[in-house]
């Protein structure tokens, strides 16, 4: 995808901080932090969001999810962490090619989300 932020990211033409990188996957610090870590996980391969995912996608997506664990221990969060992703309009996604947020650090998170949700 030519206009996709992360495509670039994923094929190196925008600059990110870049932890992790294979074949089909690139991790990066997310440029707004909302903790002492957060990085996200993607596949290389353009997917717009969550919804769009198919069983081809099954082996990436599980792969992410395999990683987070072992990445988000390396980068400071050692005691557990959150994955979330923010998925279309009503899940408020804001940059349309799908990602992994791992947000963690030494100290608890807030609630999951607002309480006047
Ligand atoms: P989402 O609402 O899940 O689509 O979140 C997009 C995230 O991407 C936000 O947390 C942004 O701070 C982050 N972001 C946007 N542009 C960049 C970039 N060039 N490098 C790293 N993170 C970015
Ligand atoms: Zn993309």
């Amino acid at each position: 995808m030519d206009n996709c932020i992360f495509c670039k990211i994923a094929r190196g033409e925008i600059p990110s901080k870049k932890l992790y990188e294979d074949e089909e996957i690139v991790g990066f610090h997310d440029i707004n932090p909302q903790a002492p870590v957060h990085f996200m996980l993607m596949p290389k391969k353009h997917l717009a969001s969550l919804s769009d995912a198919t069983n081809d996608d099954v082996n990436v997506l599980g792969r992410i999810l395999a990683l987070t664990g072992r990445l988000a221990r390396e980068q400071g969060s050692p005691d557990g962490y959150r994955t979330i992703i923010n998925t279309g309009r009503i899940g408020r996604q804001d940059v349309m090619h799908l990602h992994v947020h791992v947000i963690g650090g030494p100290e608890p998170l807030g609630r999951m989300l607002p309480k006047s949700l």
